[in-house]
C-alpha cells in the first residue's frame, strides 16, 4: 500500500514554482501576487489563510492579507474586491470561505475578476472547466489532479466514485475525473446526503474520493480491495489530550481502511498540502496571463 504523502508531493511542486520565481526575479520583473481577504476571526479560517500567506513568501510570491471585522457590511467587502481587480500588481484575490451570514457569498464569488479567481469559484471559471477550457481549478481537486499525476495513479477507464458535491470539492472533482484529460477519463459516480446504498456504490470504486465532512465515515467495509483512497475530510474533533484541544480527522477512519487499499492519502499531510500547491499554481498563472 502506498501512502499518497502530500508533503512529498506539494515539497516538489513548490520547488519548481520557486525556481520559476527566480527566473522571473532575474528577468527584473515583479513576482506574482496574491491578495487574501480574511472576514472575522474563525480558527480553521485563520489556519487556512496564515498557511496560504506563508507559503507565498517561502516560494517567493508576493501576499497581502487584508483582514474585516466579523460584521464588515456587504458593499466594503465588494468595493474592496473591485480595487483589487484594478491593481494591476495583484495577479489573484482570494476570499476565504465560509463568510458570515449576512453576506451574500455568490455575489463576492461574481465580484471576483475571472482572470484572477485563483480560487476558481466564479462562474466564468466553473464554464470553462465544464467545457474542458484552460481556467483556474479550484484548489482542492487541482491538488488532487497534481497528486495524482505525481504518483502516477493509473485512472484511465476506472470506476471513480466521489462522496460530496459541493462547488469547491466534489463536484469540480467529478468534472475533472471524467474529462478527457491525463489522469482523468474515469467513468464517475456522484454520491451525496440523498444517495441511496452508498456502501454498495462505494465498494465498486476503483478510486474513491471521500469528501463530505463526516470525521472517519468511510470504513473497510465500504472500500473494494487494492482502491485508490482520496481523503478530502478536514475536521476539528475535540480532544483534550491533545495541546490544541482538538485534532484533525479526515473523512476515511484511516486505520482499518488503509490495508485494504492500494493507495491512500493520510490526513492531515495529504491533500490539504497539495490545495496549497494548487492554489500558488493557479496565482502563477494568473500572472502570466497577464504579462
Ligand atoms: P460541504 O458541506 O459543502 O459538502 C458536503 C457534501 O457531502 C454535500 O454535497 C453532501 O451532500 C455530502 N454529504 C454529506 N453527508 C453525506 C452522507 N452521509 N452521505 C453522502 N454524502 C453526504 O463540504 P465541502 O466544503 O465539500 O468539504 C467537505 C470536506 O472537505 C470537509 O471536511 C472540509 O473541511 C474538507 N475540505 C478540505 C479541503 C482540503 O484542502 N483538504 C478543502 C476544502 C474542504
Amino acid at each position: 500500500m502506498l501512502i499518497l504523502d502530500g508533503k512529498i508531493a506539494s515539497a516538489a511542486i513548490k520547488e519548481q514554482l520557486k525556481l520559476e520565481v527566480e527566473k522571473i526575479i532575474e528577468e527584473n520583473k515583479r513576482s506574482p501576487h496574491l491578495a487574501a481577504i480574511l472576514i472575522g476571526s474563525n480558527g480553521a479560517s485563520e489556519t487556512y489563510v496564515a498557511s496560504k500567506v506563508k507559503n507565498c513568501s517561502e516560494i517567493g510570491f508576493q501576499s497581502t492579507l487584508i483582514r474585516f471585522d466579523d460584521d464588515v457590511d456587504q458593499s466594503t467587502l465588494l468595493n474592496k474586491i473591485t480595487s483589487l481587480n484594478e491593481d494591476i500588481n495583484v495577479d489573484g484575490i482570494l476570499v476565504q470561505l465560509p463568510l458570515p451570514k449576512h453576506i451574500n457569498e455568490q455575489k463576492v464569488i461574481e465580484a471576483i475578476d475571472p482572470g484572477k479567481d485563483v480560487d476558481g469559484f466564479h462562474p466564468v471559471s466553473v464554464g470553462k472547466l465544464v467545457q474542458g477550457m484552460q481556467t483556474f481549478i479550484p484548489a482542492t481537486p487541482f491538488g488532487i489532479m497534481l497528486m495524482l499525476e505525481f504518483f502516477n495513479i493509473e485512472t484511465k477507464g476506472k470506476h471513480a466514485v466521489v462522496i460530496g458535491r459541493s462547488n469547491i470539492v466534489g463536484r469540480p472533482m467529478s468534472i475533472l475525473l471524467s474529462s478527457n484529460i491525463k489522469y482523468g477519463n474515469c467513468t464517475v459516480t456522484v454520491c451525496h446526503s440523498h444517495t441511496h446504498n452508498l456502501k454498495e456504490i462505494c465498494l465498486q470504486a476503483d478510486i474513491l474520493v471521500a469528501a463530505l465532512g463526516k470525521p472517519e465515515f468511510v470504513k473497510a467495509d465500504m472500500v473494494k480491495d487494492g482502491a485508490v483512497v482520496i481523503d478530502v475530510g478536514i475536521t476539528r474533533v475535540e480532544d483534550i489530550t491533545a495541546k490544541k484541544g482538538f485534532r484533525i480527522k479526515g473523512d476515511v477512519s484511516f486505520n482499518e481502511v488503509a490495508p485494504k487499499t492500494s493507495a491512500i492519502t493520510p490526513v492531515p499531510g495529504g491533500v490539504g498540502l497539495m490545495t496549497i500547491a494548487g492554489l500558488l499554481k493557479n496565482t502563477l498563472q494568473a500572472y502570466h496571463l497577464k504579462q
